[in-house]
This record gives structure tokens, C-alpha cells and sequence, in this order.
């Protein structure tokens, strides 16, 4: 008779935790796994997936606007929310029975309900009651969007959660936030044809990404018709028989069908029992973690959005995978956090790997950088005046390629492949000998030869 019930108990069916458990599972463990929503988790069920099934539908205005620069003649184009929602929600359900479907092939049991822990070796089921334990427990929580619960008002207005099943498209919409989901979410609703204001509380959107990007994008979704107001947040949120009224901090009110706050999101610790194991939580509420994924409780790990540190979805399994193969599959190894490449599916959208301008200096001291903006070759034709933009970072003292910045059509997809260069240590050298493609967009990241020098200062 076995010592527990199970040798790995995984709370949580997300991007982090079915990887963990199919994967500790192919090692020959014994593996259940809980999950309180739907099978997937916030990737699948409600962000990364539909989001950019929304971003495909929202872009479909420019195909239809460019294609007269080609020759088509189109009948006014109508689109139906209702429609796209159905269609997301059909391929959302076919994914997470796909899920599923792993989870079963690999015999990992799943427990449709909330599961807390009631010590380091023991799981309580919330639904059926039951107490289970196992060896390992591996917290895989995830986490959820932000309000500010003090906001008058606050109970009109929604987050990313709830704009996957409005039932009616807005024809006006305030985003709230300046980061990856009000930006991503202000250009969807943008391109879909409503009427967009992005309320910011800082100077800039986008903290933390090159400037040249922040620039870029504020400019290009500013001319697309996003009104973004900066150095401002909400005050009171009224609702009318007509609608929301949103105050702010200036004064001045907003009229609008819908509200989103996308001001960041915080791991899911509260009331799952991790005192009663001793797992030390960050001031953020966060799992804290070493880097093996390994909590302050020896028998119980972490990974994913739950411990706050890089949180993005490839990220979130390759800790699944790394815990699963170090402590189950004896082949130990860990996550490397430098290189990480990640877009803004905004549009324009954001690719970008590696050190910003302003990080590099600060990190290497003496940098070069090469930059240029064009307008991409369909945009001549389709008559489309907004320019794409390409940034090399390069650490002088090395050559080496510290980052690769770039705003325009497919930057996802260009910097995809630019961070494997990235990552084995491309000097610029490598990019300059490396052929074009042509005719590409993405070949002026090998033909950069001219360091760029800002305004005013003198060259060499
Ligand atoms: P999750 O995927 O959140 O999974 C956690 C699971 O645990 C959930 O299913 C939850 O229901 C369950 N759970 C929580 N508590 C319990 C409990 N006590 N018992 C049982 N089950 C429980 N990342 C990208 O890389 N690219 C993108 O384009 C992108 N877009 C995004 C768009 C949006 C709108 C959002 C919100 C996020 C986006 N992300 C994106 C981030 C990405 O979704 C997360 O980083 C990723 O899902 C984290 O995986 P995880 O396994 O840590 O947690
Ligand atoms: P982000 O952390 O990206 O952005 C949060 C934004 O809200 C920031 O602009 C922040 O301002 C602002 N903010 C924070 N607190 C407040 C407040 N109290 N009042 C007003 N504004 C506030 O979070 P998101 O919610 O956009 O997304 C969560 C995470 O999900 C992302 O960080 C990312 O890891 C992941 N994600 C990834 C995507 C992708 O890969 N494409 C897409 C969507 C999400 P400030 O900058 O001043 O702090």
C-alpha cells in the first residue's frame, strides 16, 4: 500500500500545471490534478488564445480598406459580435477537451473542483469533501485580473474575463490600464469599430518596454483613432439609463457602453490553505519560490503566474516541465529567465527580445543602436500611411545583439526568430553576414549599417 495517494497533486489545470502533470506523469508518477473552472486555464480559456482570435477579427477592417490598393472592389463589410464570440467559443470548448483528452491519455485523474491544501503532504477537495494526500504538491494557481474594489462604481465595469462574453459589441469603450491588456484590448475594440478611449495613470503606456516602442505605438493607435489620455485614472463610475459615466481625476467625464479595468493581475493564493503547509508568500501575495520552483515547503513547488515572476504562458510551462522532469523524471534542469521574447498584440503589434535601449546603457554602459522606420511595401499600394519600425541594441564592447525591437505587421513572428539568434549570442556581425530575404519586411534587420545618432549629436 502506497505511503499517499498520489505522488504528485497539482492544483490548477493551466498552462503551467497540465504540463507539470503530463509530464511528471510520461515518468511514470501517479498524478491527479484539480481544477475549479475549465480544463486549459487562463491561456486557453480566457487570454492568450481567445484574445488573439479577437486581434485576427479586429484586423480584418484594414484588410478590407487596403484591398481597393490592389483592385478589389468590396460591398460594405458588416461584422457581427455575436457571430465571433459563437466561433471563439466553439474552438475555446474544442481546445479544452483537447486538454482534457492529454490528460486522460496520460492517466492523470482529474478533480473538477477547488482544492486547497490543509498541510504539506494533504489536499482538500472543496466540493466533494474529500482529503487526499501525496507526496508532492505543486501549486499552479494562476491569477486574476485587478480592480480597485474602493472605486465607486466599480460593480459596472468589467475586466478581460468578462469582454470574451459581452453579449453585444460596445460602441464605446474606456480601457483602463496601460499595459499588455488594455493596450492589446483598446486596438481589438479599436479595429472592430468602436469608439476607444484608453485612460492611463502614468505619462506613457507600456512601462517598461523600449521608448522607441512606447512612441511608436502611442502614435500609431493615436492615429488610428484611439484616444489615449495619460496621468489620469477614475475617480467614481456613474451608471445613467443610457450608459456609464466615468469620472476622472482632471475632471473631465466620459461617456461610454462599457468599462474595462486591465490594471494588472495578482496570483491566486488567497484561501488555498498555504499557511497550513508553511509557504511563505512575497508582499504581493505571491508563491515565493528558489529555482527549482521549490516553495519554503519542502514538499510542495510552484510555477506559473501563482509566484509572479515572468508571466507569460511559454514561461509558465517550461517551470511545469523543469519541475516535472527534476523531480520525477531524475533529468534536473532549470528555467532560463534572460532572453525571453514577447509581443503586445496591439496594432500595430509589439515584437520585442532582449535589453531595451535605456536597460542596455544601464547594463552595459556604451551601446549602438541601429534603427529604421518604413512603410512596409503593402502599405504603399494599399495607400496605408504608418510606418514600421526595426531596432537593434547592440552592446559596443562586444558586438553582441543585446535587443531586437520591432512594431509592425508579424513583429510576433520576426522576433520569434530573432531571440534564437539572441540567445546563442548573435554579434551584429552575424546579422550584417547573414542574406537578405527579400522582398520581406523583416530583412532590414540584417541591412541596418549606420549607427544611429540622436539629433543634435555629432556623429563618430
Ligand atoms: P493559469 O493558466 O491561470 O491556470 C491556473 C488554473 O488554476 C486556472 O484554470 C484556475 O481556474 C485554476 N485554479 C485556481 N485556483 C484553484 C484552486 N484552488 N483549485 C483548483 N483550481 C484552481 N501570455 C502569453 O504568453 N501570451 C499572450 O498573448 C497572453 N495573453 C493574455 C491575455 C489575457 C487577457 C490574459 C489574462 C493573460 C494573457 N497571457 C498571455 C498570460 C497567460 O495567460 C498566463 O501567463 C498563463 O495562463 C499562466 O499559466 P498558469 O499555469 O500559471 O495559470
Ligand atoms: P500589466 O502589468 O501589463 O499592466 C498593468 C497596467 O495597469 C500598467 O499600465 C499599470 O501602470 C496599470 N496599473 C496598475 N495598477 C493600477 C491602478 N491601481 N490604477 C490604475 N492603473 C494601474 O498587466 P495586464 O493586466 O495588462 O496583464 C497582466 C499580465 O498578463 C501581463 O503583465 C503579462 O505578463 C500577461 N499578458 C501577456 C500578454 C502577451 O504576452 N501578449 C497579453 C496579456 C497579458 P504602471 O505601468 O504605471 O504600473
Amino acid at each position: 500500500m502506497p505511503e499517499f495517494d498520489y505522488d504528485l497533486f497539482v492544483i490548477g489545470a493551466g498552462s503551467g500545471g497540465v504540463r507539470a502533470a503530463r509530464i511528471a506523469a510520461s515518468h511514470g508518477a501517479r498524478v491527479a490534478i484539480a481544477e475549479e473552472y475549465r480544463v486549459g486555464g487562463t491561456c486557453v480559456i480566457r487570454g492568450c488564445v481567445p484574445k488573439k482570435l479577437l486581434v485576427y477579427a479586429s484586423r480584418f477592417t484594414d484588410e478590407f480598406e487596403d484591398a481597393a490598393g490592389f483592385g478589389w472592389t468590396l460591398e460594405d463589410p458588416k461584422f457581427d459580435w455575436p457571430s465571433l464570440i459563437a466561433s471563439k467559443d466553439k474552438e475555446i470548448a474544442r481546445l479544452e477537451a483537447a486538454y482534457r483528452a492529454t490528460l486522460s491519455k496520460f492517466s492523470v485523474e482529474l478533480f473538477a473542483e477547488r482544492a486547497t491544501l490543509g498541510g504539506p503532504n494533504e489536499i482538500r477537495l472543496q466540493k466533494s469533501g474529500r482529503t487526499i494526500s501525496a507526496k508532492t504538491i505543486l501549486v499552479a494557481t494562476g491569477g486574476h485580473p485587478n480592480v480597485d474594489p474602493k472605486l465607486p462604481g466599480i460593480e459596472h465595469t468589467i475586466t478581460s474575463n468578462e469582454a470574451f462574453h459581452l453579449k453585444e459589441m460596445p460602441r464605446r469603450i474606456v480601457v483602463a490600464g496601460g499595459g499588455y491588456i488594455a493596450v492589446e484590448f483598446a486596438s481589438i475594440f479599436n479595429g472592430l469599430g468602436a469608439d476607444v478611449t484608453l485612460i492611463y495613470r502614468g505619462g506613457k503606456i507600456l512601462r517598461g518596454f523600449d521608448e522607441d516602442l512606447r512612441d511608436a505605438l502611442t502614435a500609431a493607435m493615436t492615429k488610428r483613432g484611439v484616444r489615449i489620455v495619460t496621468s489620469q485614472v477614475f475617480t467614481r463610475i456613474e451608471k445613467t439609463g443610457t450608459g456609464l459615466i466615468g469620472h476622472l481625476t482632471s475632471g473631465e467625464t466620459l461617456n461610454a457602453d462599457t468599462i474595462m479595468f486591465a490594471i494588472g493581475r495578482s496570483p491566486n493564493t488567497a484561501g488555498l490553505g498555504l499557511e497550513a503547509a508553511d509557504v511563505k508568500l512575497d508582499g504581493e501575495g505571491a508563491v515565493v519560490v528558489d529555482g527549482n520552483s521549490q516553495t519554503t515547503a519542502p514538499s510542495v513547488y510552484a510555477v506559473g503566474d501563482v509566484t509572479n515572476r515572468v508571466n507569460l504562458t511559454p514561461v509558465a510551462i517550461r517551470e511545469g516541465h523543469a519541475f516535472a522532469d527534476t523531480v520525477f523524471g531524475n533529468k534536473p534542469w532549470s528555467v532560463d529567465y534572460s532572453t525571453i521574447p514577447t509581443a503586445v498584440f496591439s496594432t500595430p503589434e509589439i515584437g520585442t527580445v532582449g535589453f531595451s535601449e535605456s536597460e542596455a546603457r544601464t547594463q552595459f554602459g556604451e551601446i549602438d543602436v541601429y534603427k529604421v522606420s518604413f512603410r512596409p511595401m503593402k502599405a504603399i499600394l494599399a495607400g496605408r500611411d504608418e510606418r514600421m519600425l526595426m531596432k537593434l541594441v547592440v552592446e559596443t564592447a562586444t558586438s553582441r545583439v543585446a535587443g531586437v525591437h520591432v512594431v509592425g505587421p508579424d513583429a510576433a513572428e520576426i522576433i520569434q526568430m530573432a531571440a534564437v539568434a539572441i540567445r546563442m549570442g548573435a554579434k551584429k556581425a552575424d546579422f550584417d553576414q547573414t542574406i537578405a530575404l527579400h522582398p520581406s519586411a523583416a530583412e532590414e534587420l540584417v541591412t541596418l549599417r549606420e549607427k544611429w545618432v540622436a539629433p543634435g549629436e555629432a556623429a563618430g
